[in-house]
Order: structure tokens, then C-alpha cells, then sequence
């Protein structure tokens, strides 16, 4: 197998902290990495760096791992332009404007939509993210709703299946009916082509009762299940989210000190999306009191067409330190170990000896220089699974 060094890596973030400076992010200065096929074998000082076929000179400049971005819609079709527009011009963001992207997504081929995935991929992948969870949820009909997870297959293992993400306006007048569609034919059809379960817990959407059995019936099919949870309003999204052992509460803008107090003593990641913040003018998520309470935060792009149309965790991690009472290196774990923790994987979001080789090389040389220079092109080049692919 082929092997290749990465050296003269001013500061690099491993995610061990074991390593380096003892804090979580185990940075090591003037280290290297050494790749060989899929894996990482090696790191440490890149003068005792062995030999190998290939070397890459990072000359001073800072390597992360690959972001792991936790939380995203892609599979979708059309765009929400004018609602943004008319939102920045002083109307309030509700859930109903999925409905838009429904009829877009339902009217899509295939073809198309497996074009748009791959499309919004790609343009992660050159800011750096090498992992990526994906959702349904804008198809809401059995046949709709495992075709998108057909497809969110075919460029991720780390699908979800989202069929509660709003009633579908084919059961607008019967919510509970849709709710025995979510959990009995549409969960049948839909299981085998999907890892998680989530839920749009939300005033508007589904209330704590319907989310418990749905999620609960998505377990009892063997998915494992994660929540939208206390986005727009106060609710009982949390308290499930912990209650059931999910992976994953994700937005944690509107807490209660039960909530935060559940999250900090949990095993449940508390998932903030400031794009989703950012793009609606809402109240941001307060990772400092997360932190503070013990929490693991992972940080995610929600990307979407309605309310956080963003695939750059750059953008996100300069955001949470800005905003969201993040310091840098927080932000940075958040953005991949706390991803990967939001996914229960162990084998990315490090850069350790034995983790998938998914690393990223900035063009500057320090991670801080994500949240010091925010919008800025720093993505120098990206390996995924050990094939450099920017
Ligand atoms: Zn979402």
C-alpha cells in the first residue's frame, strides 16, 4: 500500500489529549502525519517522521481533521430565494415554508436529485467536509420518502430518515393519520435504507407525544434515533431526546435550566446550527452554558434550502466563536469530534493512528484562523479516506 507523510505541520489538531499540549484538541507544533491507504499509522514530530513513497511539505501551515458535519437536508430540489428575501425584509421564519421544497422535491427525477446531492457535496467537500449526515423529509409520502433515502445512500452511510419533519399537506387535516403513515407503511418502506430516525419536534410540527412514538417505533425497526429539539419555542424535545438515549438533540436554541442541566448530565450531544440562526435573525444557541453544564456540543451546518442554506462549517465554527460563547478551540472540536460524537463513530474526527485518514491542510498556521478570518478561502487541501480530493 502507499504510504505519505504530510510534514512540517506548524500546528496540528488530533483530537487526542493525550497528545501535545494536554488540552482536548492534543495540539502538536511542527508535527507530521503519515497515511498509509485509508488509514492514519502514524503522527507526531515531523523530524522523526519515517519514510514513506510520497511527502507532502505542509511548509508552517495548520492541519484539522476533516469536519464531520452531523446535520443536513440535501436532498431536495428548487430553492427558497424569495421566502429568504421577504424574511430579510421583515417576516418571520415558520416551519410551513417546508411545504415549498415538497412540491419541488416531488416533481424532481431521480436523476436530478441524486445531481443536487452531489452538487452541495462537492462544495462541502472543497471547505472540508469529509463526513456528512443526511436527511428525507421533503418527499412525506411512502414512496417519496424511501426514494430520497435511496439516494442520500448512494453518497453517505449516514442517513436518516426524516418522514416527521412537517404533516404532510396531503393529511393536513389529520395529523394523526399521518403520524400512523410516519410510524406503520412509510417506517416499513423506509428502515432498510436508513441508520437514524429523526423528528421535527416543534410547535407546527409534531408535538412530544407524536415524536416519542415515532421515534419509538423507528427504534423498535432497529433505527436509531436523533431530534430536532427546542429550535423555535421552548418543548419537550430535549427531555425525549435524553430520555430515549439519542445520539443527537439538535438546534438547543430555547433550553430551560432542566434542559441544559439533562444535556450536561447525559450521553446525548447537544447539536447547535448557527447557519439556522444566521439565515432566520433568531436568537443564537448558548454554547457557553452548554459547555459549562458538561455538555459535548457538536456544531453543524443544518444545510438546507429554507432556513440555513450553508454547506461551510467554516462559516459555522466563526459564527459559534463569534456569537455563541465559543473559544476557537472549542468551536474546532465541536465542528469534528463532537460531529463525530453526534454520530456515535470513533474511527473519524481525529487524527490518531487507526482513524480514517480525513484530514484538511489550511493555508494558514493555525485552526484559529477559521474563526480569525472568517469567509475566507483557507481550505488548502483535503484528504478523505486517504485520497487527496482538493
Ligand atoms: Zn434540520
Amino acid at each position: 500500500m502507499t504510504t505519505t507523510a504530510v510534514t512540517h505541520i506548524a500546528s496540528l489538531v488530533t483530537n487526542d489529549p493525550s497528545l501535545g499540549n494536554g488540552t482536548p484538541l492534543g495540539l502538536t507544533q511542527d508535527a507530521a502525519v503519515v497515511i498509509e491507504g485509508d488509514r492514519i499509522v502514524w503522527t507526531g514530530e515531523s523530524s522523526k517522521a519515517p519514510a514513506t513513497d510520497n511527502v507532502l511539505d505542509a511548509a508552517g501551515r495548520a492541519v484539522i481533521p476533516g469536519f464531520v458535519d452531523s446535520h443536513s437536508h440535501l436532498v431536495f430540489a428548487g430553492d427558497r430565494t424569495q421566502e429568504f428575501n421577504a424574511r430579510m425584509s421583515g417576516q418571520p421564519y415558520r416551519a410551513g415554508g417546508i411545504r415549498t421544497t415538497v412540491a419541488a422535491t416531488r416533481a424532481a427525477t431521480d436523476e436530478e436529485l441524486s445531481a443536487n446531492v452531489a452538487r452541495y457535496l462537492a462544495e462541502a467537500l472543497r471547505q472540508g467536509t469529509t463526513t456528512f449526515e443526511t436527511k428525507s423529509g421533503y418527499g412525506l409520502t411512502v414512496e417519496d420518502e424511501a426514494r430520497a433515502l435511496r439516494i442520500a445512500g448512494r453518497h453517505t452511510d449516514e442517513v436518516t430518515y426524516l418522514g416527521a419533519h412537517i404533516v404532510s399537506p396531503d393529511y393536513a387535516d389529520d395529523p394523526a393519520g399521518y403520524v400512523d403513515l410516519v410510524t406503520g407503511p412509510m417506517l416499513e418502506a423506509c428502515a432498510p435504507h436508513a441508520r437514524w430516525i429523526d423528528v421535527f419536534c416543534e410547535q407546527g410540527a409534531f408535538d412530544g407525544d407524536q415524536a416519542r412514538a415515532i421515534l419509538t417505533a423507528g427504534l423498535a425497526k432497529g433505527l436509531q434515533p436523533r431530534i430536532h429539539a427546542n429550535q423555535l419555542s421552548y418543548g419537550p424535545g430535549v427531555q425525549l431526546a435524553v430520555e430515549l438515549g439519542a445520539a443527537s438533540a439538535d438546534h438547543c436554541t430555547h433550553l430551560t435550566d432542566a434542559d441544559v442541566d439533562a444535556l450536561g448530565q447525559g450521553s446525548t450531544v447537544a447539536t447547535l446550527l448557527p447557519g439556522a440562526e444566521f439565515s432566520t435573525r433568531a436568537t443564537w444557541p448558548d454554547a457557553r452554558r452548554l459547555l459549562d453544564a458538561g455538555a459535548t456540543v457538536a456544531l453543524s451546518t443544518d444545510c438546507n434550502p429554507g432556513s440555513s442554506f450553508t454547506s461551510s462549517m467554516p462559516f459555522c465554527v466563526a459564527l459559534a466563536v463569534r456569537d455563541m460563547g465559543m473559544t476557537p478551540d472549542e468551536a474546532i472540536w465541536s465542528a469534528t469530534a463532537g460531529g463525530a460524537a453526534a454520530l456515535r463513530r470513533t474511527d473519524i474526527g481525529r487524527i490518531t493512528p487507526g482513524a480514517r485518514a480525513d484530514l484538511v491542510l489550511l493555508d494558514a498556521p493555525s485552526h484559529v484562523h477559521l474563526a480569525y478570518r472568517p469567509g475566507v478561502p483557507l481550505v488548502s487541501a483535503v484528504w478523505r479516506s486517504g485520497q487527496r480530493v482538493v
